[in-house]
């Protein structure tokens, strides 16, 4: 079983929308199934929801009173969300780094979603240099871009903590918008003629690593399948395929016919076989 290492790339012009790329081996499969809420985000996210309340309720309400008496409201808003972003992403990304280049910890490769294709220190440096460029010079002017509009709209931030119910609404609204902003912006960027200028250095990478997606798509693209995290299937599939699994919800994707998955591929493989043995 030769591991391909070669950054390869499959014009999607010439992937059919029914007929996405079938490879003749993929390697052990771990399961491809992407259900709605799988253990793992339900998990995941009862851990987090935990943490944040948890936390908020311990020691919030003080160090949110601290930090407001000790630093000026842009360095919060601007010094605070690039530091946690920048350390939640490189904190990730130095695991996942280790667990791609090194295989370890090995156990964890039976987790591997594409395991044929083994990232190599190529994908990464060039993966890196993207993300450095892209974390300064766009991340940081729409940064200030978005405080100035956080001030236009009114005072930023205050002393009160959001309650759980604030919380609720807002990760649900959040997601309504980034389904529909993501599913028809993606699907654009898909567009030939957009295609090759932007979106195609993003699908350089036919199985993807974390370091290629910016800070909260680090899951998504992670390439391993790991038991109590959110599922990284659809849109790892995406990448294998490019005519698939454009949002990140699902919603859409199902609204539009565009769904799928290698067990839908395979059984729609079958299905034209067994109709092209019965027509002869
Ligand atoms: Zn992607
Ligand atoms: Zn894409």
């Amino acid at each position: 079983m030769a591991a391909s290492s070669e950054l390869k790339h499959v014009d999607p012009d010439q992937v059919l929308d029914d007929q996405a790329p079938v490879q003749d081996e993929w390697g052990p499969i771990v399961s491809h199934h992407k259900a709605p809420f799988e253990v793992g985000d339900v998990f995941f996210y009862s851990v987090m929801i935990s943490l944040f309340f948890g936390g908020l309720h311990l020691y919030g309400e003080q160090f949110w009173a601290h930090i407001l008496a000790t630093y000026p409201k842009p360095v919060i808003i601007l010094g605070g969300s690039f530091i946690i972003s920048e350390v939640g992403f490189w904190f990730w990304v130095t695991l996942l780094g280790v667990l791609d280049l090194y295989q370890f910890p090995k156990s964890f490769w039976r987790y591997k979603i594409q395991p044929l294709k083994v990232p190599t220190w190529e994908w990464y440096t060039k993966a890196l240099w993207v993300v450095l460029q892209n974390q300064f010079l766009v991340g940081v002017p729409t940064g200030l871009l978005l405080y100035k509009l956080l001030e236009w709209r009114g005072n930023p931030i205050g002393m009160e903590l959001p309650t759980i119910w604030d919380l609720a609404k807002e990760s649900i609204g959040f997601l309504a918008i980034e389904e529909i902003g993501f599913y028809y912006g993606h699907r654009l960027l898909h567009h030939p003629k957009l295609y090759k200028r932007i979106h195609k250095q993003h699908h350089l990478y036919t199985a993807p690593i974390g370091i290629a997606g910016q800070t909260n798509a680090i899951n998504s693209h992670c390439g391993f399948h790991l038991p109590l995290f959110p599922s990284p299937l659809a849109h790892d599939y995406h990448h294998e395929v490019f005519n698939k699994n454009y949002g990140p919800v699902g919603i859409l994707d199902w609204l539009h016919g565009t769904a799928g998955s290698r067990e839908l591929t395979l059984e729609k493989k079958k299905q034209r076989e067994a109709a092209q043995a019965k027509s002869k």
